[in-house]
């Protein structure tokens, strides 16, 4: 079946920078029509470990950045108790528009998962960003983001934490990669599940600080 959209189209051999110019004004599927702005990746471009969400939420579709609302606050915890500094770190979504509802009663906007098809259209961003980037890790944050990259079969639930390959067809190398859950999964609960769940994330992380520092 023919793709719905014609899919985000990337300069080719561009630099980060580039890239992020060339992204706002990208309409390579639906979702650029209703969000504020594209929401591409930050950090250092040179950056030994790329961390993959989802896609922009409420107050990153706003703001123009990755990971500046709740969700990002809580990485940001997670990230400092595994002993990774967030500034060596660069944050990007696998779709870099936020996708979503308005709540029937006011006018919330709701966040919506994409669809495949949303996120193999902007899939040629996430490329173009390791390309530039070439991480020694890769980490997604959520089945969206670790389907993306590891095709639609890959299961968080059965694979989260562990060391694995990431060959892309194409790329200029190999990364290893880690996948675990989403931060917004944690938000999610209360109490000490949310204690335990946070401590289970900030675990994933901390083999994620051990794999680049056994990469050196
Ligand atoms: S979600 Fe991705 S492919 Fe779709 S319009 Fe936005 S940047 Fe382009």
């Amino acid at each position: 079946m023919a793709p719905r959209w014609p899919g985000a189209a990337p300069p080719e051999d561009a630099g980060i920078d580039r890239l992020r110019r060339a992204a706002r004004s990208c309409e390579g599927c639906d979702l650029y029509r209703d969000a504020t702005q594209t929401v591409f990746g930050d950090g250092p471009d040179d950056a030994r470990l790329l961390m993959v969400g989802e896609q922009p939420g409420d107050t990153e579709d706003r703001e123009g950045e990755p990971f500046v609302g709740p969700a990002g606050r809580l990485l940001d915890r997670a990230l400092e108790a595994a002993g990774i500094d967030r500034s060596q770190v660069y944050v990007t979504n696998a779709v870099k528009h936020f996708k979503f509802t308005r709540a029937e009663h006011g006018n919330r906007r709701l966040h919506k998962k994409p669809s495949r098809g949303e996120t193999l259209a902007c899939r040629p961003w996430l490329l173009a960003e390791l390309d530039a980037v070439r991480p020694d890790l890769v980490v997604a944050l959520g089945a969206t983001a670790a389907q993306s990259l590891q095709g639609p079969e890959f299961r968080v639930t059965t694979q989260r934490g562990r060391l694995l390959d990431l060959d892309i067809e194409g790329a200029p190398k190999p990364y290893r990669f880690l996948a675990t859950v989403h931060p917004s999964a944690v938000i999610r609960l209360s109490g000490d599940e949310r204690e335990e769940a946070l401590a289970r994330f900030t675990a994933d992380l901390r083999k994620a600080a051990d794999a680049i520092a056994r990469s050196r």
